[in-house]
């Protein structure tokens, strides 16, 4: 990569900026020797459960495992469907395998990329036991709707928060929506670990405590294992410096509006369509994705300008691979068929520069 090259995303900004906070944060770990789980990971999951307004929240150590531990958390096991969107990270998918159910593929609406309730109904079968909806790229989906299906049919509504810490639907923050919310602290996702984590939100005490006991090899006293359980506890390194930027996310969500804004204002160039944020949802902006005729030709053109783009995602869920013998086929999802093979993800992270941003726009407006 050419030294002047603007990333899509520059994590080593923030750390420049903070690096003798998080260092102080590091060495007292480090001096306790309170490395997994532990003092200083239990103090980050209460800092985040009042973060998203909710009693509880489970540090885990990724966002993969958070939608395992959901899932199990749930019951759902071998037999059972959960409808997942067919756009997203394929570990939204991962959690419901893991558990031997099968995810069921649903299709995005056409202007706001997120789950579409109308595609939802058709899916549902007497083995449907939860909806997994994501807020994909920081733009939360249209719960109520989803909700109202799940309440027809008494199923679960599970929430992928893995790229929307702190966003809002109707006012109210999501981790707290739905039965069990799963983050991500991915380096990267808008709140990160210097590493792995993740966690997992809710408003009962039954699922924390089922969370805690699977994460911690299925015991609460040790030693005594009531369960099959796993080593998915959250370190304590990553907690600690966790505590740190979860002081800075306000602030860093404040900048991704801002940039986000601008992007939608001024970018006028009408072969490039953008993400419809609806009214009633407060988006953060963890990808700004858009659509354009031949992505390769354009991340080509943008990399000749020196900003690096990347593509969230090039092959939609029900067409991966690691899914064939489920027995999707192209056109089974046209919206998310279509967002796969036009879409294009600009730099867009809060350290970046009101200059930055301009070169952006100004390289997009260019394009023809
Ligand atoms: C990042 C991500 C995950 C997985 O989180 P990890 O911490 O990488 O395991 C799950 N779902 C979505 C939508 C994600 O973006």
């Amino acid at each position: 990569m050419r030294s002047n090259m603007l990333k899509r995303i520059d994590l080593s900004r923030d750390f420049e900026k903070h690096k003798q906070e998080y260092m102080d944060a590091i060495e007292a770990v480090c001096r306790e020797t309170a490395f997994s789980g532990g003092r200083f990971a239990d103090k980050f999951d209460s800092e985040f459960a009042a973060f998203c307004g909710v009693p509880y929240a489970a540090g885990v150590n990724n966002g993969t495992s958070a939608l395992h531990c959901a899932m199990m958390a749930l019951g759902i096991g071998a037999g059972d469907e959960v409808i997942v969107p067919a756009n997203t990270f394929i570990a939204t998918a991962w959690g419901v395998t893991y558990t031997g159910a099968t995810p069921v593929f649903a299709d995005c609406t056409a202007d706001t990329w997120e789950l579409d309730p109308d595609k939802i109904e058709e899916k549902i079968t007497d083995r449907t036991k939860a909806i997994l909806g994501v807020h994909l790229y920081g733009q939360p989906f249209e719960f109520n709707r989803v909700k109202a299906i799940a309440d027809k049919y008494h199923l679960f509504v599970v929430e992928d928060c893995a790229q929307a810490h702190g966003a809002r639907y109707e006012g109210k923050l999501v981790g707290g929506l739905g039965e069990l919310g799963c983050f991500s602290f991915y380096p990267g996702k808008n709140l990160y670990a210097f590493g792995e984590g993740g966690s997992v939100t809710c408003y009962k005490k039954e699922y924390y405590d089922a969370i805690t006991t699977i994460k911690n090899q299925g015991c609460q006293v040790r030693y005594y294992h009531d369960v099959i359980g796993y080593n998915y506890r959250l370190e304590g390194l990553q907690g600690a410096v966790l505590s740190v930027s979860l002081k800075y996310l306000p602030e860093w969500t404040a900048r991704r509006r801002e940039i986000g804004a601008r992007y939608h204002s001024e970018i006028t160039n009408p072969t490039i369509t953008m993400q419809v944020h609806p009214e009633n949802t407060e988006p953060v902006f963890h990808l700004f994705v858009i659509t354009v005729k031949d992505p390769e030709d354009f991340v080509a053109y943008m990399r000749d300008r020196d900003i690096e783009c990347h593509r969230h995602y090039p092959v939609p869920c029900h067409l991966q691979k690691a899914y064939a013998d489920l027995g999707y086929r192209e056109g089974d999802c046209p919206n998310a068929e279509y967002l796969a093979s036009h879409c294009v993800t600009l730099p867009l992270f809060p350290e970046m520069t009101d200059e930055e941003a301009e070169m952006v726009i100004g390289a997009c407006n260019a394009y023809c």
